[in-house]
């Protein structure tokens, strides 16, 4: 059985994250998209929040799970008989960061880290810019799925 993790804090989840997971998942026996829990980073949804928004918009993929981990990455892999982790590059400024962090878990723990080119309708999407552009009433439609839109939309609007 071929599984990969692919990590993160989708914070929340946008369509740029359901590509890469969707193509994963045409090419992995099973995903794991692990949620990253964060004590220090302040986010606008909580974990929970995070899994459930995950869950309803991965329900087609009968081979992707929702996890959560902290700490290492490469334990979280270890626990789940994993060897390989799948990341979406966007940009170069991805590059840098994305390098570093592979080759520390390929030293840890030999866990390889495979990259998967942005969809072009996507490379500009981010959480944070998101967010940021929500916050100040601008149109996220079609940038996120429509659960998280208005979840976003509630969340914004108590803020
Ligand atoms: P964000 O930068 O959006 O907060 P996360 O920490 O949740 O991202 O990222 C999880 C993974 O998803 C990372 O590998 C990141 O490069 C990838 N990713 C995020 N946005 C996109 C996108 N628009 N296209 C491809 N990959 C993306």
């Amino acid at each position: 059985m071929h599984r990969v993790v692919c990590p993160g804090s989708f914070d929340p989840v946008t369509m740029g994250h359901l590509d890469i997971i969707g193509r994963a998942a045409g090419l992995y026996d099973e995903v794991i998209v692990a949620v990253l829990i964060n004590m220090t980073k302040k986010s606008l949804f909580t974990v929970d929040e995070r899994v459930e928004m995950l869950r309803e918009v991965t329900a087609r993929y009968g081979n992707v799970k929702i996890d959560r981990f902290h700490g290492l990455l490469v334990d979280f892999c270890a626990t789940n008989g994993v060897t390989a982790v799948i990341k979406g590059l966007r940009a170069v400024s991805d590059f840098e960061y994305e390098m570093q962090m592979a080759q520390m878990n390929y030293r840890l723990a030999r866990v390889e880290t495979l990259f998967m080119t942005t969809n072009p309708l996507y490379s500009f999407l981010s959480s944070s810019l998101i967010k940021e552009i929500a916050r100040y009433g601008g149109d996220v439609s079609g940038l996120v799925p429509d659960t998280v839109l208005s979840r976003l939309s509630e969340r914004l609007a108590a803020e």
